[in-house]
This record gives structure tokens, sequence and C-alpha cells, in this order.
């Protein structure tokens, strides 16, 4: 069922540099050419880069792994701004309360 305001989530592809020992497998499956080592680590050209996952599946240190974005939509943004304004101004009016 499709929401009013859906939050749309954005992913892409980063490596563990500490768990990448520079073994290449990735470089020859990634079918766009995305991935170079450089200093002895997998390097991704996120322009490059179709998020076919190759290269998640086939690295045999699980150094590869998909980074999820959170990206809030303009209606949402404005609607948890108005939600921190209400409990903003509810604060400052207890805060008088007290004075
Ligand atoms: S396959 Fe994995 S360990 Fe090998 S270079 Fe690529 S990211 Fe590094
Ligand atoms: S997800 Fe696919 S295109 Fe992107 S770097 Fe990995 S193998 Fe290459």
């Amino acid at each position: 069922m499709l929401q009013a305001n859906p939050v749309k989530r954005k992913v892409s592809i980063g490596v563990n540099r500490n768990l990448c020992i520079g073994c290449g497998i990735c470089v020859r499956v990634c079918p766009t050419g995305a991935i170079s080592i450089v200093f002895n680590k997998a390097l991704i050209n996120k322009q490059m880069c179709n998020n076919c996952y190759q290269c998640v599946y086939t690295c045999p240190k699980s150094a590869i792994g998909i980074e999820w974005k959170r990206v809030i939509n303009l209606n949402e943004l404005k609607t948890n701004i108005s939600n921190m304004q209400k409990k903003a101004d509810n604060i400052i009016q207890r805060i008088a309360k007290l004075e």
C-alpha cells in the first residue's frame, strides 16, 4: 500500500578497510570497473557503481557492505520541525509558569 509521504532509502556500497585484504576478487567481478585496489585496499568509485552487489556476494572477507541512508522528504521534515516547535513552545510555557 502506498503511503502519503514515503520515506525513501538510498543505498550505496562501502568497503570496510579493516577487513579488506586487497585480494582483488571484487575488481574482477565488478561489471562496471568501479573498483580498484589502492594501497592494498579496495576502493569503489560510487559514480560508476550500478548496485549489482556482485562484489558484496563474492568478497571472501565480507568487507563490502551495503550502506543504507535514510532520506527524509520535505513534508516529513516540515512535520518534524513543526512537532519540535510545539514541544519547544510547551516547554517554554511550563518554564514561564515556574517564574
Ligand atoms: S574481494 Fe573483499 S577482501 Fe578482496 S579486495 Fe575486494 S573488498 Fe578487499
Ligand atoms: S555493486 Fe556491482 S557495480 Fe557496484 S562496485 Fe560492486 S560489483 Fe561493481
